[in-house]
């Protein structure tokens, strides 16, 4: 007798091919059956007639590894049928963390991951002391972190024996159980490297199987130069290249989607191991520190708070910004479009725009920048509108672009409800599956459905998941296509999707009638599982 069928629905089975009415048979993790009016015994029956049967979705680009730990059920995730969370993002993870170095890590991610603790710990401790989560998980381990190891927060190249260093911290972590490496050059002290630095640690990738995603080096006037420093790796390593988050962001690079997503395009055809992921929303997240000159943050966040004091330090800032617009953000209409999210010390401001700051305290808008940064000690989280949507909406509707949240697993009680977070922690998938597909018409249900399930699952080189066939694990996600949407706004960002009723995770049920059950059957996907 078989554990679960899913009876009576409508399967998309995750390879883009047209939906069609179908019955799901669930047995000891596995799918063991895809048939039209099956009769084989359950011990549990699941009523999907009117709904779409889709394998679970996998959030290719996340950062849930900082909410995980406090949020093991992974509800911003997991209700809208995310099966599969892609973690340790942008160059950022939180291990390893060497001896005497895990204070300097807290602080550095403190922007990021505020309430996470940290402590010492090598990256087969921190694989083995993850907790059971409702989603699969996929590690990486992140080139800021293995710089910070290494380097610190130095504007230099690396030496010698400090590459070392990274090479073998890097080859510990896939060991470990880590997927890939992951890299965030727009930022310090990713930034300090050159290509050099990561065609090396990607031929440690090459060795060890593992894979690279990245955030690339200047996602506004320099996008197109860092998307191909990016291809670059995949061009001289062979290595998978992810590029993280595609975006146009700055008005001066506004209408270049088209061209840039040919130009990807044409690597992918002249056979690249190279794939993109997007979230569709027109605006972005980052630690407000980022948004300024990089050399603001050279030899650390203490350093940092200090120089922000200084008015001939805020005059160079201000020449900066003027010459050539925001770090990684380019030129922005004017500091209404950046709003704070989350800001540790002053939490009454999340939702007030920087604009607003400013004029409130009758002070030009860097001066404020300046002073709030310094008042919550660099740890300000803030959204930024720095893209159009017409690139938005040309890069969702690509069929091959696949999608990514860049969000945290969030719940709407405890202590990940905090503060005003973007809404894309809780709504991408919902909203590709619903508003981008009945409302904006960018894609077919079962073109959205393949980005999120066989396509992510082929570029993450998994081979049995992704897709509803016999012999696959049993991730699946029940949904109603009619009704499926998110809900979260800027205003309100603390909002489940709606729409989906059922949710399987390795064969067990994690989400039924459209609530959690509390179950925790997730498990790391090593390179090896
Ligand atoms: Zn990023």
């Amino acid at each position: 007798m078989d554990d679960l069928l899913v009876r009576g629905g409508h399967v998309i089975d995750g390879t883009g091919a047209p939906g069609r009415d179908a019955d799901v048979a669930i047995l000891d993790g596995r799918i063991v059956a895809v048939e039209p009016r099956s009769a084989r015994p359950a011990r549990r029956v699941i009523d999907a007639r009117g709904h779409a049967v889709a394998p679970g979705f996998i959030d290719i680009h996340t950062h849930s590894d900082f909410t995980l730990p406090l949020n093991p059920r992974a509800e911003s995730k997991i209700r809208q049928g995310v099966t599969l969370e892609v973690t340790g993002n942008c160059g950022f993870s939180v291990a390893p963390a060497l001896p005497g170095k895990a204070a300097m890590l807290r602080e550095y991610l403190a922007s990021s991951a505020p309430w996470l603790p940290f402590g010492e710990t090598s990256y087969a401790g921190y694989v083995a002391a993850f907790p059971p989560t409702a989603v699969n998980v996929i590690l990486q381990v992140g080139h800021n972190t293995l710089r910070l190891m290494t380097t610190g927060l130095d504007n230099r190249p690396a030496t010698a024996d400090e590459l070392h260093a990274m090479e073998r911290l890097l080859g510990e972590a896939l060991a470990a159980g880590a997927r890939g490496l992951s890299s965030g050059l727009f930022t310090v002290p990713g930034h300090f490297a050159d290509a050099g630095e990561i065609h090396a640690l990607a031929r440690v990738l090459r060795r060890g199987g593992g894979m690279y995603s990245t955030h690339v080096r200047d996602e506004a006037g320099g996008v197109f130069d860092a998307v191909r420093e990016a291809i670059g790796v995949a061009e001289s390593t062979g290595v998978h290249v992810q590029i993280a988050h595609l975006k146009l962001s700055g008005t001066d690079s506004w209408g270049g989607a088209r061209r840039l997503l040919d130009e990807i395009d044409a690597a992918r055809r002249r056979g690249l191991p190279v794939d993109c992921d997007a979230y569709p929303y027109d605006t972005a997240s980052n630690p407000l520190r980022n948004l300024l000159p990089r050399w603001v943050m050279e030899g650390g966040i203490p350093a940092m708070l200090e120089r922000l004091g200084r008015r001939d330090v805020r005059e160079r800032i201000r020449r900066d910004v003027a010459a050539g617009g925001l770090t990684n953000f380019g030129r922005i209409p004017s500091w209404d479009v950046v709003r704070v999210a989350i800001s540790p010390r002053l939490p009454d401001n999340a939702g007030r725009t920087l604009g607003d700051v400013a004029r409130a305290r009758g002070l030009d808008p860097i001066d404020a920048v300046c002073d709030y940064l310094v008042e919550d000690r660099g740890e300000t989280r803030i959204l930024i509108t720095s893209m159009s949507e017409d690139d938005v909406w040309a890069i969702t509707a690509a069929p091959w672009v696949l999608v990514g949240s860049d969000g945290n697993a969030l719940a709407t009680a405890g202590v990940t409800s905090q503060g005003k977070p973007h809404p894309r922690f809780y709504g991408t998938h919902a909203r590709v599956l619903g508003p981008c597909v009945r409302e904006l018409r960018l894609l077919r249900l079962e073109q959205a459905v393949h980005k999120m399930t066989g396509a992510s699952a082929r570029a993450l080189g998994l081979a049995d998941r992704g897709v509803l066939r016999p012999g696959a694990w049993a991730d699946v996600a029940v949904f109603d296509p009619a009704r499926i949407a998110d809900q979260a706004t800027y205003e309100e960002p603390h909002r489940y999707a709606r729409g989906v009723s059922t949710v399987v995770v390795n064969g067990q049920v994690v989400v039924d009638g459209g609530d959690h059950t509390g179950a925790l059957p997730g498990r790391v996907l090593t390179r090896n599982s």
